[in-house]
């Protein structure tokens, strides 16, 4: 991966025209220049003008592009965004910056990173107010003061970008309702793609207009996991009891697999009559292990009642794998999160994902972060 930055410039006068932000007005006449010290690893001091209005006559101030009532320049706001960014702790970035001469103490780092989180998350809503029909959803662990914190993140599939990524209680059904549903209706969510777990499959119950489509790296690596298992216990059956019903389990096994690689659209159909032939397998006995046969009658069910859960792909014209979602969970987080211990605190954990998420999004492939948007 190529990073490219691209830092907000700060310049010394007051350049372009000046608009009343009371009024609205473009005719002014300077009422006052005086010139201040900056923060900035080049440029020491900027011209500030004070401007009146004729239109309602009240004064307020011209900067310098970059410059504003915080001594510390944009340009140095964003330096301190991206190295936090990239695994400098806190600490290190007081080092830096008193390095270049220009000294900013941990609060003003700390509240950088704040202000770039907020505003991103603010950016991020605002792009996406358009339509996503699909989407897809999961959920990762990172460490706060070495506790395990659950992050959800909900990515764009089609356009590989993240829709919010935020830190939960607990990946329980009532926790993904409560947060989710209103994102669905907001953003027309007609699809979402998700791992195999019982909590995704709730979450779709609790949303009758969204439709759940399985991630289908998810489901062929556990059915083909399951199908070896069942192969082999049937294997060694057939050496010690010729039973014609074990030849059939195994090409019936042999079926599923082809299935799964075909996921044709009768899969129903298909499921169903190979379930069929196993619904009446008994239940194990107390203290006995359950048969093949009763293996496959809760494999096949399982499989057949999830048919509607696995064939939407098709009709969107997706691949239906969440792999896009997980390699935004690598690309928003793991990489910070590997140089470091873990986050101090749920909200830092939250504006830190919120920023790089929002960065990373604005070029696909990442050659290039326009840092101007979140100093
Ligand atoms: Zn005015």
């Amino acid at each position: 991966m190529r990073i490219r930055f691209r830092f907000p410039p700060t310049g010394t006068l007051p350049e372009g025209e000046a608009i009343c932000p009371y009024c609205g007005g473009k005719e002014t006449v300077v009422h006052q220049t005086h010139v201040r010290k900056i923060k900035h690893h080049k440029i020491n001091e900027a011209v500030v003008k004070r401007l009146r209005c004729k239109k309602c006559k009240r004064t307020f101030r011209h900067y310098p592009q970059g410059v504003s009532q915080a001594q510390q320049t944009k340009t140095l706001k964003a330096m301190s965004v991206i190295l936090y960014i990239l695994g400098l702790s806190y600490d290190s970035l007081v080092s830096f910056f008193f390095a270049l001469d220009t000294p900013l103490s941990k609060g003003t780092l700390w509240n950088n990173m704040q202000d770039a989180g907020e505003k991103a998350h603010f950016l991020r809503k605002k792009f996406l107010q358009g339509k996503i029909k699909i989407c897809g959803l999961d959920t990762t662990i990172y460490k706060v003061k070495g506790k395990e914190e659950i992050v959800l993140l909900l990515s764009d599939i089609l356009l590989g970008k993240t829709i919010e990524v935020e830190v939960i209680e607990n990946r329980k059904a009532f926790t993904l309702k409560r947060k989710l549903t209103s994102i669905f209706n907001q953003l027309g969510v007609e699809v979402v793609v998700t791992d195999d777990a019982e909590e995704m499959e709730a979450l779709t119950k609790h949303n009758p207009l969204v439709k759940r489509q399985l991630c289908l790296t998810h489901l062929k690596k556990a059915t083909s996991i399951r199908i070896k298992k069942l192969e082999k216990e049937t294997r060694k059956k057939l050496l010690k009891e010729n039973n014609e019903k074990l030849n059939i389990l195994l090409k019936d096994l042999k079926r599923i697999r082809k299935l799964m690689d075909d996921l044709p659209p009768n899969l129903g159909e298909n499921l169903k009559e190979i379930h069929l032939r196993y619904k009446d397998a008994p239940f194990p006995k107390r203290g006995e292990k359950a048969s093949v046969f009763y293996q496959m009658r809760l494999f096949t069910l399982r499989l057949w009642q999830r048919n509607h859960d696995i064939l939407h792909f098709r009709k969107y014209g997706i691949d239906g794998t969440n792999n896009t979602t997980e390699r935004l969970i690598g690309l928003n987080g793991k990489i910070r999160y590997k140089s470091m211990r873990g986050f101090k605190s749920k909200s830092s954990l939250n504006n830190f994902l919120q920023t790089t998420s929002f960065l990373w999004d604005k070029k696909q492939e990442v050659d290039e972060v326009d840092l101007s948007c979140v100093s």
